[in-house]
């Protein structure tokens, strides 16, 4: 076996226990930083920003609570001004993929340093990537400026994440790690840490699902986002990606259920052309055979696996499709257009995956 490879770590420091944002002041001094600005989602993750924001004391500078799915330019946009009126000199993001994406929008337009509590399985805290929104299309880029300085991962800050977003976060997080396997830029680090970081969340799942408060499975679940965001940060992603970014951008789908509904299909399409992939994540979730085991995992837990139940229209398979071929990303399987009509359709209507039934 040959093992040439470039590996390219992420200089980001991570803080993982339960109980670590009880650091969180330590850690804005340790940047230097004097003033910080919470970013959170409204509602609960509002709440949360304010426990957190209680231990900063004289640090603290307020509290944004606008973060939205996919990143609306218009919003960053909106909430800038008020960074600066604050006199922030660091960003706090505590919150999902929402939080930390307008965290990392602000931190491009103002080079401040971010400091990260994710409090679900998205990953977006270990990537160097950000995917912003804009008359329906999501445009994603890559700057190793807006990697966050620090990332505390807290378990206590998962244990109310419900039981329906843990598992389409954790099938996010696994699809991470799926792509990653196959990475034109993968190497074999990275396969190492893709493949326990989908048997970590794939054993925590169901043990989540039956008791939401178990922390074992939930630091499994945690330590397995953590390694699948980052082989996120570290690969290009492909078609699963790609279609992902696509639907959300056009049809405003929620994010980490467009993920699972799509990965079994896309792991179908790719499976002919990634048999040491395929067989890694079949051994990681403990299953005969990648897809099924996949498709088996999320339904079993509940997940919604038809895009239209997610809010897609049917006329979007056509839409999707025509976005989808026109700025391609690398995939190991070519992109036929019929293949991939097939796809967009089977994982409208919530079927399953064309290979089970061949
Ligand atoms: P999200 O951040 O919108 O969170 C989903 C919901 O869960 C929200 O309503 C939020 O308030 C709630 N929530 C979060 N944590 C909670 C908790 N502990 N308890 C109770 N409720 C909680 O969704 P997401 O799936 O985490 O992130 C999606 C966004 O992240 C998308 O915009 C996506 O593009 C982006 N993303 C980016 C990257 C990247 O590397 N750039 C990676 C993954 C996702």
């Amino acid at each position: 076996m040959r093992n040439d490879f470039i590996y390219q770590a992420a200089p980001a420091r991570v803080l993982f226990g339960s109980g670590t944002r009880h650091q969180i002041a330590q850690e804005v001094e340790r940047l230097g930083a004097k003033r910080a600005m919470m970013l959170s989602s409204p509602g609960r993750g509002e709440q949360v920003a304010r426990d957190v924001a209680a231990q900063l004391g004289r640090l603290g500078a307020g509290i944004c609570a606008e973060a939205v799915m996919h990143t609306p330019v218009e919003v960053t946009e909106r909430v800038l001004p008020a960074i600066h009126e604050a006199g922030a000199d660091i960003l706090i993001a505590i919150g999902g993929g929402s939080a930390i994406g307008l965290s990392k929008a602000l931190s491009l337009r103002t080079g401040l340093p971010q400091i990260v509590l994710p409090t679900t399985y998205a990953g977006s805290e270990m990537t160097p990537v950000l995917g912003e929104t804009a008359q329906n299309r999501k445009v994603t880029q890559r700057n190793s400026k807006i990697l966050p300085q620090t990332v505390i991962y807290d378990v206590e800050l998962t244990l109310a994440l419900p039981v329906a977003i843990s598992v389409t976060s954790g099938m996010n997080a696994i699809a991470h790690a799926v792509e990653a396997l196959y990475a034109q830029d993968g190497n074999p680090v990275i396969s190492l840490l893709a493949q326990e970081g989908i048997a970590k969340m794939a054993h925590a799942l169901p043990k989540i699902s039956a008791s939401p408060q178990d922390s074992d499975a939930r630091s499994d679940a945690l330590y397995g986002a953590f390694l699948c965001g980052s082989v996120l940060g570290a690969t290009t992603m492909a078609l699963h990606h790609k279609l992902a970014h696509v639907l959300g951008g056009l049809f405003d789908l929620p994010h980490a259920q467009t993920h699972t509904a799509l990965l079994p299909h896309s792991i179908a399409y790719n499976a002919p052309a990634t048999p040491v992939a395929m067989e890694a994540i079949a051994q990681a979730i403990g299953a005969p055979e990648a897809t099924s085991g996949i498709y088996d995992l999320a339904s079993s837990l509940g997940a919604p696996m038809a895009l239209r139940d997610l809010g897609m229209p049917e006329e979007g398979i056509e839409a999707a499709l025509r976005q989808t071929l026109a700025n391609p990303y690398q995939n190991p399987r070519s992109l036929e257009v019929e293949a991939l009509r097939a796809l967009l359709t089977r994982a409208w209507q919530g079927l399953a995956p064309l290979t089970l039934l061949s």
